[in-house]
């Protein structure tokens, strides 16, 4: 998944899971739901998209002060579960958005060859350092959009609770 798909569904998770302690601490749910993918700079969806690596990330700052422990968790967490679904572009989605937008089929080709070389990925290594297998659930163009929709609208919903709330 992107990025505003990571911050939405880790902030959201936050705001129903953590509630009251929640204020303080959103600065660090924010970054713990995307720092797992700064593994794309060596190899994305790598050992740091591991649930139980990502456990010991957020074990080792919580030694220094505990309450950063379940913003963390939550973060890193949320990151992994939107990781497990995958994209199906095998009707070339991608470059004909492109191409509807741009109207240039060579240059979507390549646009969709370049969003697929830096998104390519086989799903995340669930339980490693047990097992190095990587698991994944493949969606079509309208169940990811489905997936997206549902995100952005229990995000919407969360944030309009949480502030008519007070
Ligand atoms: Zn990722």
């Amino acid at each position: 998944m992107d990025w505003i798909s990571h911050l939405l569904f880790g902030l959201t998770l936050g705001a129903i899971l953590l509630k009251y302690r929640f204020r303080g601490k959103i600065i660090f749910l924010a970054a713990a739901s995307l720092l797992p993918d700064l593994d794309i700079l060596w190899y994305h969806r790598s050992e740091l998209h591991s649930p139980l690596v990502l456990l010991v990330f957020a074990l080792l700052p919580a030694i220094q002060n505990r309450t950063l422990f379940f913003p963390l968790l939550i973060g890193f967490w949320s990151h992994s579960a939107l990781d497990i679904f995958l994209f199906d572009n095998s009707n070339h989605t991608i470059m004909n958005l492109a191409n509807q937008v741009i109207e240039n089929e060579s240059i979507s080709r390549s646009i969709e060859e370049n969003v697929t070389r830096y998104i390519a990925a086989d799903g995340i290594m669930l339980f490693y350092p047990f097992s190095n297998e990587k698991f994944s659930i493949t969606l079509g163009e309208e169940s990811y959009a489905i997936m997206a929709g549902i995100i952005i609208t229990i995000a919407v919903l969360t944030f309009l609770w949480l502030h008519f709330k007070q």
